[in-house]
């Protein structure tokens, strides 16, 4: 196996009483689309900070491409960073601002005009060069943005909520175009989001973390499948967790248990063979491709059942509110989840 592009051994970061980054360990492939993923104030940007050199850890060590790095200044990193507040220099057209990284490293001019096109080329502007920032969209800004980190040709990419400033349909657009980049270009990306979607449309590979530490580790279809918690069950994608005196009563043995609102049946589309409950239709969220049915079971827990509409008109599904129901689930799609690590270290 090639040599990681980042490592970080147990690395800790501590602003007075805070602690914002708790032993972190995470290795990091060679070209890997990989994602920070947590909820805000869960230490994310601290570590991408620290992985730059912006902050130095309290204690633990960063490894560039192999390379103990923790003591250097963000200069001697090969790293480069986007953040979410892209600022172009407004006076410069779009090349020149491409441009200026280099121009400050004193690369000849010629280099450093093929250098910047070919940036441009990567993330399809070439046709604006000549522009400047006032007279782009705000996806093309921060395509603008990317291109000034790329035409460094770092290693290893630092992505802090690049999307964060766009509106949803042009940040949708922006994760799959992103994605194309890092494919073509085949730098390492680290991308921070809070958003678990772009997480989960993006990256070959997750790291949720939840105050300063990382629960799970894993590749978006393994994370939304396999939760390690009941808060990345929650964190990625809808849990509907069934504990206690309920999971006895549903799923026949104690344990901390969680079913995908798509993997619930609802009234005649309960199959032979699932597991049944009976309760009570609590409301129903209409959201257009699908509708959201919250059903209150007579166990106890409220579950959202997730029901595609292909049949049936708007009115059929708002009708069901206050109907009793049964739901139903095949056994081998109930998730058995470990306990919260942090619950875990608060009992022992
Ligand atoms: P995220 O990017 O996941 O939202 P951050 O890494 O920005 O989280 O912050 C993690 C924690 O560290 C938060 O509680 C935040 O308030 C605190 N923090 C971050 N930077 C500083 C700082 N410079 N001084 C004091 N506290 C900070
Ligand atoms: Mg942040």
């Amino acid at each position: 196996m090639s040599t990681p592009a980042v490592e970080l051994v147990a690395l800790t970061k501590s602003f007075g009483d805070v602690t914002a980054v708790d032993g972190v360990d995470l290795t990091i492939r060679d070209g890997e689309f990989f994602s920070m993923l947590g909820p805000s104030g869960s230490g994310k940007t601290t570590v991408l900070r620290m992985i730059a050199g912006f902050e130095q850890p309290t204690s633990g060590t960063v490894r560039l491409a192999g390379q103990d790095v923790t003591g250097r200044p963000p200069f001697a990193r090969d790293v480069n960073t986007v953040f979410q507040d892209y600022a172009l220099f407004p006076h410069m057209d779009v090349l020149a601002n491409v441009e200026y990284g280099l121009r400050v490293k004193k690369v000849p001019r010629a280099e450093r005009r093929e250098r910047a096109m070919a940036a441009l080329e990567s993330v399809q502007l070439a046709g604006y060069a000549g522009r400047r920032p006032t007279q782009l969209s705000g996806g093309q800004r921060q395509r603008v943005a990317l291109a000034r980190a790329l035409v460094n040709r770092p290693r290893v990419l630092l992505l802090d909520e690049p999307l964060g400033a766009l509106d949803l349909k042009l940040r949708r657009a922006m994760q799959l175009e992103l994605k194309d980049i890092q494919r073509d270009v085949g730098i390492t990306f680290v991308f921070v989001t809070h958003d678990q979607e772009e997480a989960l449309t993006m990256s070959d590979r997750i790291a949720v973390f939840r105050d300063g530490r990382i629960e799970q580790v894993a590749a978006p279809a393994d994370l939304y499948e396999s939760p390690a918690s009941p808060f990345v069950a929650g964190f990625v994608g809808t849990s509907n967790l069934l504990e206690g005196e309920a999971a006895r009563s549903l799923v026949g043995r104690a344990g901390t248990f969680s079913i995908r609102p798509e993997k619930i049946h609802l009234g005649d589309e309960v199959h032979d063979g699932d597991a049944t409950a009976p309760g009570v239709v609590h409301d129903v969220v209409y959201l257009g491709s699908v509708n959201h049915y919250l059903v209150r079971l007579d166990a106890g827990p409220t579950l959202t059942v997730l029901r595609q509409n292909l049949r049936g008109t708007t009115d059929e599904a708002m009708a069901l509110r206050g109907q009793r129901v049964t739901v139903g689930w095949a056994p081998e799609h109930v998730i058995e989840l470990g306990a919260d690590q942090q619950l875990q270290k608060e009992e022992s």
